[in-house]
């Protein structure tokens, strides 16, 4: 079993607590995956409010104001795929996934990223395991449970390396210093352990985890969910949309509603 780094442990444990304090706004995903919708700016009445700019002096004060004749006009916005009002609302999302899975959500650049960076702390020593859901096509086992005990066996090796090498460099560093063959460290960032992260990250794995906040416009967010809850998403994104869209159906239920009576497409099956 690879032993987790102390980042790593605080990470997991700071998950444990947000599950626990928000479970409406948090899903697990796998063993080490996570998403939560931190934070929401405007709603319903903000789309309607900023779409009637130019028809009406009327402003909404929330979803809860709305007559019928605006839930209509919400569902007629969204049929005719109205573009700016929809940009007026924003979503942050945290999520922690595998760096596959950042590769493609990041294609999605109509967005802000911030990404936890091994430039400044070590890797996060937790890597995606495919569980046999996962690892299944129409019945058949593609790649098969000894497969993924190599896989798996190979990754642990890779992290385990970083650890070991980095602490080697580290305790090379505070030997040199000691005998003064190495200037002290003045206080800020180790220029030497920066360099060692810096050299040691190529070595990661696109399985290993990474930790993003992920702010975006409902416009933005309404294309990620069409094109990423699809059957032709590849399923570990397609499992992160579900539940990002989940969450976002019980922090907008009215905008969720209409959304799915507007939609010409299938609405996603649901949470993973
Ligand atoms: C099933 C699937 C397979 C894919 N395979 C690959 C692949 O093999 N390789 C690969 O590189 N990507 C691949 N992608 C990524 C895909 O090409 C898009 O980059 C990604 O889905 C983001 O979509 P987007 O550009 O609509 O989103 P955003 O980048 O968020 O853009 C949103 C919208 O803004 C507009 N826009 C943004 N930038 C521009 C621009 N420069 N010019 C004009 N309009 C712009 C467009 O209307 C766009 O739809 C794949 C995506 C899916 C869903």
């Amino acid at each position: 079993m690879l032993e987790t780094n102390e980042g790593t442990k605080e990470i997991a444990e700071e998950i444990r607590f947000r599950m626990q304090q928000n479970p409406d706004r948090t899903r697990q995903i796998g063993t080490f995956g996570f998403i939560e919708l931190e934070d929401t700016w405007g709603d319903e009445a903000t789309i309607l409010n900023t779409a009637r700019v130019s028809t009406s002096n009327r402003r909404l004060s929330g979803p809860e104001a709305f007559s019928d004749k605006d839930r209509a006009l919400l569902e007629h916005l969204l049929a005719e795929e109205h573009g700016t009002p929809f940009e007026t609302v924003w979503f942050r999302y945290r999520f922690i996934a595998p760096i596959f899975v950042l590769r493609q959500w990041v294609k999605h650049r109509i967005s802000t990223w911030n990404e936890f960076s091994m430039r400044y702390r070590k890797p996060i020593s937790a890597f995606y395991i495919p569980d046999e859901k996962a690892r299944t096509v129409d019945g058949f086992e593609v790649m098969t449970r000894e497969q993924t005990d190599r896989y798996s066996a190979l990754l642990e090796t890779v992290n385990r390396f970083y650890e070991e090498e980095y602490d080697t460099i580290c305790r090379r560093i505070d030997d040199l210093r000691h005998t003064g063959e190495l200037p002290p460290k003045d206080g800020g960032r180790d220029p030497y352990r920066a360099r060692a992260r810096e050299l040691l990250r190529s070595a990661m794995p696109v399985a290993n985890y990474s930790d993003v906040y992920w702010t975006v416009n409902f416009r933005s967010l309404l294309n990620f969910f069409n094109l990423r809850t699809k059957e032709t998403a590849q399923y570990e994104i397609r499992q992160y949309a579900l539940a990002a869209y989940d969450l976002f159906g019980h922090a907008f239920p009215l905008l969720r509603t209409t959304l799915e009576k507007a939609s010409k497409r299938q609405k996603p099956s649901g949470p993973p």
